[in-house]
This record gives structure tokens, sequence and C-alpha cells, in this order.
């Protein structure tokens, strides 16, 4: 007995059927003697297919409007899921993020929860009701509809199971847990019993869209032990938490990210601040830059070149156009047929065949490193976008029997 904060996917909630499979779930948490507070997303290919609506009105949307837009679809999904609850008779009631008491910052299509007022819901679990909460949206401070970002309702979840003091919290999803790769591409893949957040945090950032990695962040910070599973298959799947048994194994997943873009800045002058004046640009418009290169000097110049989420890279190239005095250069070019792979595990550090046996798998593939990143818990490499999951697939072979 306890509160117990659930979230599904689209997939788990993309028709009918699926709905009442998942009310059937939450009935049973509920049968159980436990209170429970559900988290769903949008159905389906829903939030794609509005993206896709906006597109055929303007290739510029408003992020305001846009965030009016993409909230409809998890709206649709609390109300299908409260109807199902009620017809296998469990008393609940549907709330939209900002009636649930999500505030965020101003930050249209890429909000933070800043805080979450639950009196309401509170109010309603003290009913005896089953809350239904729209995940991945909340209002600002100018009580305008703002969004999380894509795969913003696992951080919906977490953050409700952080500010309610839950007991648990499990994330549903289409798959049996969190695998050492995405198991739709590499069937090799084997599910983790455990994993720590540090490395799941890694994972996440780096492109295995099991769990969103702002959820990860919270969870970390709040110490709130996480649960992946399958709505479709009832076995035990995979627990995230701050410390987990070591198993001996070093590698915990690869990763592969093909939404980015390399955005190199030719010849700069090799002068102090050039850097500080590029990137604070691209801060200022709220863009996420990750690998950074910088040549060494030739003569008096360098090059600059980092890579950005590709759905950044027209908003960057068009303030770094915009602002190129200030920096200089010759010229700006981005490359988006580019992906990043990744490994994680943690200790990498001390282990320094791993580099090299992740090399030996590109090399054995005839795969070129565009750029390597290194930190204490993966290596990446960004490389062409045509050979990711080749790489992907070489990579696991390598490390992962
Ligand atoms: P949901 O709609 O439930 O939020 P997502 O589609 O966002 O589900 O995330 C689940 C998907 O993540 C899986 O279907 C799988 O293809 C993909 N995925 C990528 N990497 C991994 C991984 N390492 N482990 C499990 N799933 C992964
Ligand atoms: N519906 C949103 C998306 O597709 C949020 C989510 O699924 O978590 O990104
Ligand atoms: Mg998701």
């Amino acid at each position: 007995m306890g509160l117990i904060v659930q979230k599904f996917g689209g997939t788990s909630v993309k028709d009918r059927n699926r709905i009442f499979n998942v009310a059937r779930i939450v009935a049973n948490t509920r049968n159980a003697g436990n209170d429970v507070v559900v988290v769903v997303s949008a159905q389906g290919d829903t939030t794609d297919d509005l993206i896709q609506k906006a597109a055929e009105i303007t290739s510029d949307p408003s992020h305001r409007e846009m965030d009016m837009l993409l909230s409809t679809g998890e709206q649709i999904s609390i109300a299908l899921l409260t109807m199902a609850l009620q017809e296998l008779g469990v008393s609940a009631i549907s709330l939209t993020g900002w009636q649930a008491g999500f505030a965020t910052d101003r930050a249209y299509t890429k909000a933070r929860i800043k805080r979450i007022n639950t009196e309401r819901l509170e109010s309603e679990l003290a009913r005896n009701r089953v809350v239904v909460v729209a995940g991945f949206q909340g209002l600002n401070r100018s009580e305008d509809i703002t969004t999380l970002g894509r795969g913003g309702s696992d951080t919906s979840a977490v953050a409700l199971a952080a500010a309610l003091h839950a007991d648990r919290c499990q994330i549903f999803t289409d798959v049996e847990g969190v695998f050492t790769a995405d198991p739709r591409k590499i069937p090799k893949a084997t599910r983790l019993k455990e994993i720590t957040f540090d490395e799941m945090l890694e994972l996440a950032s780096l492109g295995a869209q099991v769990l969103n990695n702002r959820s990860v962040e919270l969870a970390k910070k709040y110490g709130v032990e996480l649960e992946v599973l399958s709505s479709i298959n009832p076995i035990p799947g995979t627990i995230v938490k701050e410390e987990t048994k070591v198993e001996g194994m070093l590698i915990k997943g690869v990763a592969k990210d093909d939404h980015v873009a390399v955005i190199s800045i030719l010849e700069v002058p090799d002068v102090p601040g050039i850097s500080f004046k590029v990137f604070s640009l691209l801060a200022q418009k709220n863009i996420d830059v990750d690998i950074i290169l910088q040549s060494s000097g030739r003569g008096n110049n360098k090059d600059l070149i980092f890579t950005v989420p590709l759905g950044d890279a027209e908003s960057a190239l068009s303030v770094l156009n915009a602002n190129k005095s200030r920096f200089g250069g010759d010229e700006i070019k981005v490359n988006k047929d580019c992906a990043k792979v990744s490994v994680v595990g943690a200790g990498m550090q001390s282990h320094p065949g791993v580099a090299s046996t992740m090399f030996e798998a590109l090399y054995n593939e005839n795969i070129n490193i565009h750029m390597i990143s290194t930190s204490e818990i993966k290596i990446s490499v960004i490389i062409d976008k045509a050979d990711a999951d080749k790489a992907v697939a070489a990579i696991h072979d390598a490390f992962i029997q």
C-alpha cells in the first residue's frame, strides 16, 4: 500500500484496446489498496501529426502557438483513459498539466518545471480518486501553456513522484525495460536489471529514447527510484537508481542519436574571446552545444567545430550568420547527415581498452570517425548518418556478449 505514480507512453494508449489494457493495470494497482496518479502521453503518433499540421501552415510557427497545439494531444489521452477507468468501475478524474499545478519557466517548446502546486491533486486523492494527469505540459507565469520538449511526459511523471513523495514511480512503455541498445534495432540487445542514474542519464542524453534525459536528471536530484517496464508484457523491468550491484559488466549500453548537426566555423582569428562570442550567442538562443572541437592555430587562424541538436541547426546558423562580424571567420558550414554513436558505462577512464575496442569495431566496418568525445562514463563519436546503424551493431557486438 502506498502512493504509486504510473506513466504510460504514446504506444501504450494508442487505441481503444491499449487504453483498456492500461486501465486494467491502473485498476489492479488501485484495487491492491494503493493511491494512484497516472501520467499519460498523447496517443500513438499524435504529437508528430500535430507538428505536421503546423508545418502545413507555416515553416516558422510561433513557439507559443506550437505549445497550444501540442498540448491538445495529451488532453485527448487523459479524457479517454479516465472514461475507461470509469467503465471499469474505478473512481477517476482527469487533470490537464495546469490543473495539476505544473508551473514552468517561459521557454516554449522546451520549458522546465519550476514547481508543482499539488493542492488540487491531493484533494482528488483524498476523495479516493485515481488522478489521470496530462504529461508534457504546464503553465508559465503569463498563464500560457508550455510543453516540456519531446518525451517530456517522463519528466512530468518523475516530477510528480518527487512532489508527492510517491512510494514508487513506474514508467510503462512498449519495450520490457532498458536494454544494452535499442531492442528494435539490435535484436541481440539484453535487458538490464538495474542501471545507475548517471549511466541512464548518459544513455538518455545520447539518444536512448526510452527515458527522457531531464526525467533522469530529476530522478537523480530527488532520489526517485524508477522502474521501466512494459505495458504489454507483465514481467519485471529495469530499476534505475543511485547505485547498483557491480555486475562485472563495464559497458551498459550503446546509443545512437541521429538528430545532430555539425557546424563548422572556418578560419576564425586565433585570439582570445572567439569561443565566448560564438557560444554565448547560442546560449542566448537556448541552443545546447555538445561536442566542441577546435583546431590548433594555422598562421593566425583556427577552425571551430561543434554539434547542436538537428532541430536547432537552422536557428544556430541564422544567429551566427547575423552576428558573424563579432567573431570573424571565413565560412560557416553545416552538416546534417551525421549521427552520434556512444558507449556508456561507469568507470571507463580506468579501462583504457574501451576506446580502442570501439575504434577497432568501427575500423573493421570501414567507418570513418569525424569527431570524438570522451568522459568518465562515455565515449561518443560523430560519423556519417548512413553508417550509424551498422556502427551500433558492430560496437554492441564488440562489447556485449
Ligand atoms: P513511450 O512512448 O512509452 O514514451 P518511447 O518511444 O519514447 O516510448 O521510448 C521507447 C522506445 O525507446 C522503444 O520502443 C525503443 O525502440 C527505444 N529505445 C532506444 N534505446 C533503447 C534502450 N537502450 N532500451 C530500451 N529502449 C530503447
Ligand atoms: N507526446 C509528447 C511527445 O511525443 C510527450 C511524450 O510522449 O512524452 O514527445
Ligand atoms: Mg517517451
